[in-house]
């Protein structure tokens, strides 16, 4: 897939660092909150169930589950013209309910991406240093 460096740049704010700090360790992990404990993606001050601006990390284990995802077929910037037709999919985490992150699936052809395919995390690193958690389809379930 065409990386990161091509196309924009990450510029983390005071909400979102944890989650890039993360990355940049290969750990995933996404927002808590420390009261409820329901998670917060993307990330927010304050948590919309219970008002709380308590907040936590927890490492995931980065298995999942496609939830939705849409094929694109044309290239809306001249850098993405050798990469489609590319998925986009909104992955559901196994440990982090509630929660779902947008990504892509690799190694994967367009007809074999479906709502309900099993995924791990696959970190991809861009040329500037940028990790991304992007997924791979898992065949079998250990
Ligand atoms: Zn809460």
């Amino acid at each position: 897939m065409t990386m990161l460096a091509d196309l924009a740049s990450i510029a983390p704010d005071a909400t979102t660092a944890p989650f890039w700090d993360a990355c940049r360790r290969r750990e995933l992990r996404l927002q808590r909150c420390s009261d409820c404990g329901a998670f917060r993606q993307p990330p927010s001050p304050g948590c919309p169930h219970c008002g709380s601006a308590r907040g936590d990390w927890p490492l995931l284990s980065g298995r999942g589950t496609v939830f939705s995802f849409t094929i694109v077929h044309h290239a809306a910037v001249p850098p993405l013209a050798a990469d489609v037709p590319y998925n986009v999919v909104v992955i559901e985490l196994d440990d982090a309910p509630g929660a779902r992150l947008i990504s892509n699936v690799l190694d994967v052809a367009p007809d074999d991406v479906s709502v309900g395919m099993r995924v791990d995390l696959a970190w991809d690193e861009t040329p500037d240093g940028v990790v991304l958690p992007r997924f791979r389809r898992v065949t079998a379930e250990r």
